[in-house]
């Protein structure tokens, strides 16, 4: 076992504390200070020594996964804020014009918000989504919040903490009156943030409740978690780590199944002894590690990258789950991989392994109407076609019939398809009527 490290959180009003970032030249840090005053910015003592290679920064792939970049503002933006930095505004003039930069990045979840929040009697339930059939989200309040903050995520809007116990229980009496309305839900995926954010006895408050609940058709309850990358220790020499495996166990012993979604981007979060300490621990407690993540430019843009994730994993008894396509909130696109390229790396990746670790599907797409799988390119009649179809869908009949769209090169999204063979429409869009241009903004909720 490797030497526990001390909880220590770095933003940008402490990062110039640091020892390694204080050895980064003049443009990096200027890069830090001016990104991070726009959006959010979090790691962690274990993240700086354990997983960045300083001498690569920074091409280091967790050094782009965590810091802010240069290249997530456009350059007029980038200027601007480097501006309004050096000038005496008052600090509320100085929000009032970062708030307008943030507003033009961070679309409002408007379709996810208004499409899949379940009511009950008429009455919206909070910190609920329930889209496809078998599977409710929970975002206990709690929970929204991680131990370091990946730097394409726009999700932070939802970063709030609410230190309030009270709200825990209502919450998740809430959830479980719903879930007695639904019986057809098989799982509870809790998600955030991260709920492994939480201390042991507040995550308690919700998952005991729902145990004792003892719902005939609930069979798994899911813990979707960046931790085991960016502070396994929360699983290992946090003061309530043995708590938090008691907690899992007990999941087990009431017959239900623990599953933890672990968000892995890179080999190298799968490298540290005390990683796979964690998981150890969390496979004696009976509970299944399952591996997804976005794929990112800067950052996993390799198939090679992805072997040797998912061929590790599988050694540390993991299963491959999701290489999922990043939404385009990014500025300047700066983390986008366009479709086309996402295939084909991950069909690179996905020949290099066993069966077992052919658990894997991907490129998915989670898009308004559901998860888009992108089968394959094929050409017919002389054009280039994308298969596509529905791992999930808000439809459960849209489920696994293959779709066609035309091949575009240039396309990273859902939204930027067309239909073959000059369609109007994709069949699923006969029957559904979101606007287009929520879809971006929507969903990608269960990472
Ligand atoms: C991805 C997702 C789920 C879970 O889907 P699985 O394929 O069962 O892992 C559930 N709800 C939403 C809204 C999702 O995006
Ligand atoms: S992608 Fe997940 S782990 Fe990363 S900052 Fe966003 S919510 Fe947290």
């Amino acid at each position: 076992m490797s030497v526990p490290v001390k909880y220590k959180a770095y933003t940008r009003h402490n990062i110039h504390t640091l020892p390694q970032y204080q050895h980064l030249g003049p443009a990096l840090k200027q890069a830090v200070e001016v990104v991070s005053a726009v959006f959010p910015f979090r790691t962690n003592r274990y993240i700086v020594d354990e997983l960045i290679d300083w001498s690569r920064v920074p091409d280091d792939p967790i050094y782009q996964l965590t810091f802010p970049q240069q290249g997530m503002l456009a350059a007029e933006d980038f200027e601007h804020v480097a501006a309004l930095l050096e000038s005496d505004l008052s600090a509320r003039e100085r929000q009032a014009a970062l708030n307008a930069i943030r507003m033009r990045h961070n679309p409002h979840p408007a379709g996810q918000m208004q499409y899949n929040v379940p009511e009950i009697d008429g009455e919206p339930v909070k910190g609920i989504q329930h889209k496809y059939h078998e599977t409710v989200l929970f975002f206990p309040a709690q929970g929204q919040t991680c131990h370091a903050y990946c730097s394409y995520c726009f999700r932070w809007a939802q970063f709030v903490g609410i230190e309030d116990l009270k709200f825990a229980s209502r919450e998740v009496e809430e959830l479980i009156g719903y879930l007695r309305l639904h019986p057809e839900v098989t799982d509870v995926l809790f998600t955030g943030g991260d709920p492994a954010i939480m201390r042991t006895k507040i995550l308690a408050r919700y998952i005991e409740p729902l145990l004792e609940a003892r719902l005939p058709g609930l069979q798994t309850i899911r813990i979707g978690t960046k931790a085991l990358a960016y502070w396994p220790g929360r699983f290992v020499t946090d003061d309530d780590a043995d708590d938090l495996l008691r907690l899992f166990e007990k999941v087990n012993r009431r017959g239900l199944h623990l599953a933890v979604m672990a968000h892995f981007s890179h080999p190298r979060e799968l490298a540290t002894p005390l990683v796979h300490e964690a998981i150890r621990r969390l496979h004696t407690a009976g509970v299944e590690i399952r591996m997804q993540a976005p794929l990112i430019r800067h950052v996993n843009n390799d198939p090679q990258a992805w072997v040797q994730m998912w061929r590790e994993g599988v050694r540390l008894g993991m299963f491959p789950y999701y290489l999922f396509v990043s939404r385009n909130t990014g500025p300047k696109n700066y983390f986008d991989v366009p479709l086309g390229e996402a295939y084909r790396l991950f069909r690179a990746a996905y020949a290099q392994l066993s069966g077992l670790g052919r658990t894997v599907r991907g490129p998915v797409m989670s898009t308004t109407p559901g998860k888009v799988l992108i089968n394959g390119v094929i050409d017919l009649q002389g054009a280039r076609h994308f298969v596509l179809s529905f791992l999930q869908a808000r439809d459960p009949r849209w489920v696994g019939r293959p779709f066609l769209a035309e091949y575009d090169p240039a396309a990273s999204w859902l939204t930027d398809l067309r239909p073959a063979h000059n369609q109007k429409r994709f069949f699923f869009e006969q029957d559904f009527h979101a606007p287009a241009h929520e879809d971006r903004a929507a969903t990608e909720a269960a990472r």
